[in-house]
């Protein structure tokens, strides 16, 4: 079938490479001339396990385009979808211009019958506004061609979203007609032949469906952060208390670590967004706003620990900082908690030796050329002269460091482990101090 994605970002990207890859004919369109270039010639822009060599290999078999080129695109297309970003506006509400731009241009080179798809997460009533604002310019050039506008929200995870986009959890499908739904269905059949992926619905129920799953997500960090705050003040652990509730199967062990907060591109502007739109509709979310005060809160307490730990003197310090994106398997620096942490650190006078390793070129890009950052080429490097370890991403090849180095390396002996990855005892067993998140210390 012949593919239209507006958006070569994390989404557009890799939703474009895996429709090539099951042997759809792609064209993906992006305003970026610089992205297109680079696709073009190999670079793939984002880190992405995977998806490199299956860029590279669709392209190579003419099934996947770039273009800046919109009127084109469109042309090729009889499925279009949209998968531009959905930034948070200033009052928290999704900022829908790059959505409505593409509409628009939509509606300006429609030539023949298509599916408009809504692949960004987008509010409710998004797609009766995208529908409104194709069928304005179809009249303004006084035709009339036949489209109908579905809502396909992306559930891919950064880190894993080829995985997440090859063998999806589910499909979810909303749209008013049956052709539409009969379209799609037809379109993802290569990725529903094991069992039955697909989860057919309104528009509507397909847009909440969307903010509804990363808010639940969202609940679980908040909720287990919470726990973890509380624990550390009543001298219980987290950890144990994680293992009791998680082994019971209506609450289940995934998404309950507690942490340094969530950050990246979705939970905390989709979190927002949604309590935005119940707003609009004159309804108070009161877990939605706990959930982001929680985490607003909670993106401070490894700062909290450090200067506690200082007595309030980290001026003159060095901290190395292991992880700086917001999650492991990705170079997204969005939001992310690391960002919260050197801010802090950096206010109160201390230096930071960071390594990432995936991330750094966007630490320097968000940070660029400064006296108390050092972009470390690996692990052991940003140890080195350091005064105190905090690990802030939990990145496999940071699980099970050398405890004895790190005692022999680190001047303050003393390490906070921000995702709870290290057991206290062995930790302190070597002569390092330890700290994580919830586990029996009150500060
Ligand atoms: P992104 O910022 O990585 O990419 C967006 C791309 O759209 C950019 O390359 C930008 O240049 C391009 N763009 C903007 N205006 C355009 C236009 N008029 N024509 C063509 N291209 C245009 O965004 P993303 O992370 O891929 O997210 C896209 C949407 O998907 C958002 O609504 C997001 O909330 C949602 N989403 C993201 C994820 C994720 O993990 N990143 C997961 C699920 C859903």
């Amino acid at each position: 079938m012949r593919v239209t994605i507006f958006g070569t970002g994390y989404v557009g990207l890799v939703t474009g490479t895996c429709l090539a890859e099951v042997g759809h004919d792609v064209v993906c369109v992006d305003i970026d001339a610089a992205k297109v270039d680079g696709l073009n010639n190999g670079v793939i822009p984002i880190y992405e396990p995977g998806l490199e060599p299956m860029v590279k290999a669709n392209h190579a078999a003419g099934r996947l385009h770039f273009t800046t080129d919109a009127a084109t695109a469109i042309q090729h297309g009889n499925t279009i979808f949209i998968a531009v970003g959905t930034p948070p506006d200033e009052d928290g509400s999704a900022d829908l211009k790059y959505v409505l731009a593409v509409a628009r241009t939509i509606g300006q080179n429609l030539s023949r019958p298509a599916v408009i798809v809504d692949k960004s997460t987008v509010p409710v009533g998004t797609a009766d506004k995208v529908r409104a604002v194709i069928a304005e310019e179809l009249a303004a050039r006084g035709v009339q061609i036949e489209f109908d506008v579905a809502s396909n929200p992306e559930f891919l995870k950064e880190g894993d979203a080829v995985k997440d986009c090859m063998r999806p959890d589910r499909i979810v499908i909303g749209a008013s007609s049956p052709a539409s739904i009969e379209q799609l269905k037809r379109l993802y059949a290569p990725f529903n032949r094991n069992h039955e992926r697909i989860v057919a619905m309104d528009v509507r129920s397909a847009e909440l469906t969307k903010y509804a799953a990363n808010a639940m997500l969202a609940t679980k960090i908040s909720f287990m952060n919470e726990m973890a705050n509380i624990a550390e003040r009543v001298g219980a652990d987290i950890e144990h208390v994680r293992h009791g509730i998680g082994s019971d199967p209506r609450i289940g062990y995934s998404f309950i670590y507690p942490g340094a907060g969530y950050g990246g591109s979705c939970f905390p502007k989709d979190v927002q967004a949604l309590e935005r739109t119940a707003k609009q509709y004159g309804y108070a979310a009161e877990i939605l706003g706990a959930v982001e005060a929680v985490n607003a809160r909670q993106k401070h307490r490894l700062f909290e620990l450090l200067d506690a730990h200082y007595g309030g003197k980290l001026a003159g310090k060095t901290i190395a900082v292991w992880g700086l994106a917001f999650k492991p398997n990705t170079d997204d620096m969005r939001e992310a908690s690391s960002r919260t942490l050197l801010a802090r650190l950096w206010d109160a006078g201390a230096r930071v030796r960071a390594y990432d390793p995936e991330a750094s070129h966007e630490a320097q890009r968000i940070f660029g050329e400064r006296d108390d950052l050092l972009l470390c080429e690996s692990a052991r490097q940003a140890l080195e002269g350091a005064d105190a370890l905090v690990v802030v991403t939990e990145w496999k090849q940071f699980r099970s460091p050398d405890f004895g180095r790190l005692e022999a390396t680190l001047a303050d002996k003393v390490i906070f482990d921000g995702r709870n990855l290290y057991e206290p005892r062995e930790v302190e067993q070597a002569g390092l101090a330890y700290y994580g998140i919830g586990r029996g210390r009150s500060v």
